[in-house]
């Protein structure tokens, strides 16, 4: 597997010791010397051939993609003679593997992105924050449903992050200075430390650094303390809006710190834009000198921002309301430069709202690119944005493959002679060889059993362990299974639906028990036992959204008794990246009921489908493009053209009756399908594998993005993108 990389197991040395990696910054572990070095020379050599990519989440956590750790056990890698290489051993073999740095999918599809570069060798790096509150830890009980806190987590115990030291004085850590004003134009230097995480390659060979700005230091203001602790903290305007300009802001005081030399900035979703005023800020102090806010015109403001826009690269990724940051100008007044007012008020002015800035609006006008997430998306973006339709334009999503196939899959894949180059080339699906058919058939039957089996064994656990609590706490646990006898939990081999994502109103995540009795009188009618496992979280200042939580809650027995024992739907808190990964692989199929169009892309699908899980979706965001006219999967709910008013988020406007009843209707087939002929159900997988996997990958979609950034590349890292970008362009389907 690590045929390339350069630590030496075979040695009787010492091969922990071979991982230590070092430079002015520090002391790191999980690549030799030289790929350390390669890494950092070509972030630091002077063409700036290089992109920083700016997230306000990144979701990668170590318990669902590990590579090093894999082959520290392989190799039985346990001890090391040398002290510091051994501290940082045991954190790997045996420390916490969550950061909890994301809240859904834009966070997860930033960590799938990285680690996509990582596999490819590009001269990419991340730039986030680091919370040392996380996002938050979900508690659900039945009788009050979401309960929120704030997660504990220890980024000093984790593995793959590694504080960066000062490089003149190696035993402090290294702290940039930030810049902040208040309404009287003062300058306030906020410090942070700056961490790294690597995200090493599949095939330990490379690593693309991400640096995470950690603002929660002893002495610290308090309105920093407050931004700082928890992502997507919406207690107040003003805490939003300083949590995004610790993320923007902090961009280039890092490039310096590091002497990184990168020309492109991509921005993944408009949250950390405010680097984009300061990029004008130095066009301007660069032209005019220090004064130039007595000098210059709006023009040079203008023409400022324009050259600054050949450095941007601007990914939108929602057409919902609340995913685009917009605030008031007095607010924003009380806080920022007089010099960045004058530039909010040529370039972020809100269409509808003469008193607002609107973020959104400010990323769409400073860029030389703009993406969007899916074909779809790229139309209703070129709708909401139509003074920018000529340039937006579309790269679907894709995940990491390697992070969303579950183990017994990905087995199996090794041992088919067509694709068992599927690690570097997932496009390889796409010339399975006929004769390799039945194998790959029966080999995923198995595999796919393993995997519910392991998903209803966890979810079992659950509820016993839920059960316990209940007489050991006040909790009530959320599933009323719990309190049934245990012959009456789940069984493996029953049709199971997965559903988890963020808790958002459009999503719908209560679409399919709009009415219960027509729901339980198909598994009534037939005899038909099926399994509903829900997940995911609404953010805390969401009330509808946990509202529609609590439904899910509150279905549970009405749908068990009239369905008489049939249908069993279950909630499993706190998802994460781990209980995504176990259930996108161990259900049967993957359901999305969002209200089209409002999922530009939505990823949790294409994870399922890795796994060759059918999807029963909505046709809204990638599935519009993964759907192939139900060769691998099914479709429901309204699909006609899209229009402004399709675009409300109204409760009224959600259209529950027409597309829950459009379910109900499709479902009796799935069933029949699933329960009487196994063998088609089998060809949906296998569809998948075929058609989906090749196009709905982060290698396909980073080289699409390579494309956008106009790096010089080698003539064969060219050669490698541009096969990637030869399975699919999203842009191709242009009307
Ligand atoms: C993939 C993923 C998501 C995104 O799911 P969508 O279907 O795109 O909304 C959210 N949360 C976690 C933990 C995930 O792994």
């Amino acid at each position: 597997m690590n045929a390339k990389h350069n630590i030496n197991v075979a040695s009787p040395a010492d091969p922990a010791a071979e991982l230590l990696c070092s430079s002015n910054f520090g002391t790191f572990f999980g690549v030799s010397q030289e790929i350390f070095d390669t890494v950092w020379q070509k972030l630091t050599a002077p063409e700036g051939n290089s992109v920083g990519y700016v997230s306000m989440e990144i979701g990668a956590d170590p318990d669902v993609f590990q590579p090093l750790k894999k082959l520290l056990l392989k190799e039985d890698i346990q001890q090391s003679k040398h002290l510091l290489a051994n501290t940082i051993l045991q954190k790997y073999l045996n420390g916490p593997r969550k950061i909890p740095n994301y809240s859904g999918g834009l966070g997860v599809l930033a960590g799938d992105t990285l680690k996509s570069f990582a596999d490819l060798h590009m001269p990419v790096f991340g730039i986030s924050l680091l919370y040392r509150g996380g996002y938050f830890s979900q508690i659900v009980d039945s009788k009050v449903g979401q309960i929120d806190h704030a997660t504990q987590w220890n980024p000093e115990s984790t593995p793959t992050l590694f504080p960066l030291c000062n490089p003149k004085h190696p035993e402090q850590p290294l702290e940039i200075e930030v810049p902040f004003f208040n309404g009287r134009s003062e300058l306030l230097r906020v410090t942070a430390q700056v961490w790294m995480k690597m995200e090493i390659s599949e095939q330990l060979d490379y690593f693309t650094p991400e640096f995470l700005f950690d603002y929660s230091l002893p002495g610290a203001p308090d309105w920093i303390t407050e931004a700082a602790g928890q992502l997507y903290n919406a207690t107040s305007d003003v805490v939003k809006a300083n949590q995004r300009r610790m993320l923007g802001s902090a961009v280039l005081p890092l490039l310096s710190a590091l002497g990184f030399t990168s020309q492109t900035i991509h921005l993944n979703e408009q949250h950390g834009v405010t680097v984009t005023l300061h990029l004008i800020l130095q066009e301007l102090e660069s032209i005019f000198g220090n004064n130039f806010a007595s000098i210059v015109t709006d023009d040079d403001i203008l023409s400022a921002a324009e050259r600054v826009s050949q450095k941007i690269v601007y990914t939108i990724h929602t057409p919902v309301k609340a995913g685009h940051d917009r605030f008031s100008r007095q607010m924003y007044s009380s806080i920022s430069h007089a010099a960045f007012q004058r530039i909010l008020n040529l370039v972020a002015l809100d269409d509808d709202n003469a008193h607002e800035y609107n973020f959104t609006a400010m990323a769409m006008r400073i860029n030389r690119s703009i993406n969007s997430v899916s074909r779809l998306h790229r139309d209703v973006t070129r709708q909401q944005f139509p003074a920018f339709a000529k340039k937006i334009k579309a790269i679907t999503n894709g995940v990491h493959h390697l992070t969303w196939i579950s183990d017994a899959r990905a087995a199996l894949f090794d041992s088919v002679p067509s694709i068992r180059n599927w690690r570097d080339v997932p496009g390889c699906f796409a010339s399975l060889a006929i004769e390799d058919y039945p194998e790959l058939t029966t080999g995923l039957q198995k595999a796919w059993k393993e995997d519910n089996h392991h998903l209803i064994a966890y979810i079992n656990e659950m509820l016993e362990h839920h059960r316990t609590q209940m007489t050991e706490t006040w909790i009530d646990p959320p599933n009323y299974l719990s309190r049934l006898n245990k012959p009456d939990w789940l069984e493996p081999n029953v049709f199971t639906i997965g559903f988890a994502r963020r808790f958002s109103t459009y999503k719908r995540a209560d679409l399919i028990f709009d009415d219960i009795p027509a729901l339980a009188k198909i598994l009534v009618d037939n005899d038909w036992p099926v399994n509903f496992l829900f997940a995911g979280k609404a953010h805390p200042e969401d009330e509808p959204g946990k509202s529609v939580l609590k439904l899910i809650l509150d279905c549970q027995e009405e749908l068990y008794t009239l369905s008489n024992g049939l249908g069993k739907l279950v909630f499993i808190p706190g998802y994460d990246m781990l209980i995504a990964k176990r259930m996108v692989s161990g259900v049967h199929a993957w359901l999305n009921s969002p209200k089209r169009p409002l999922e530009a892309s939505g990823t949790s699908g294409m994870k399922a489908a890795m796994n060759g899980v059918p999807n029963i979706s909505v046709l809204d965001g990638w599935w519009a493009e993964g759907y192939h006219e139900g060769k691998t999967g099914w479709k429901f709910g309204y699909d006609g053209p899209v229009d402004d008013a399709d675009l409300s988020e109204d409760p009224s406007t959600l259209l529950y009756a027409e597309d829950s009843s459009s379910f109900y209707q499709l479902l009796p087939n799935i069933l029949e399908i699933f329960y009487s002929q196994p063998e088609v159900f089998l060809t949906k997988a296998i569809n998948n594998l075929k058609l989906n996997v090749p196009i709905f990958n982060t290698h396909r979609m980073t080289a699409e993005y390579i494309h956008t950034y106009d790096l010089k590349l080698t003539k064969q890292e060219a050669t490698k993108i541009d096969i990637f970008r030869s399975l699919y362009q999203s842009e191709s389907a242009e009307e």
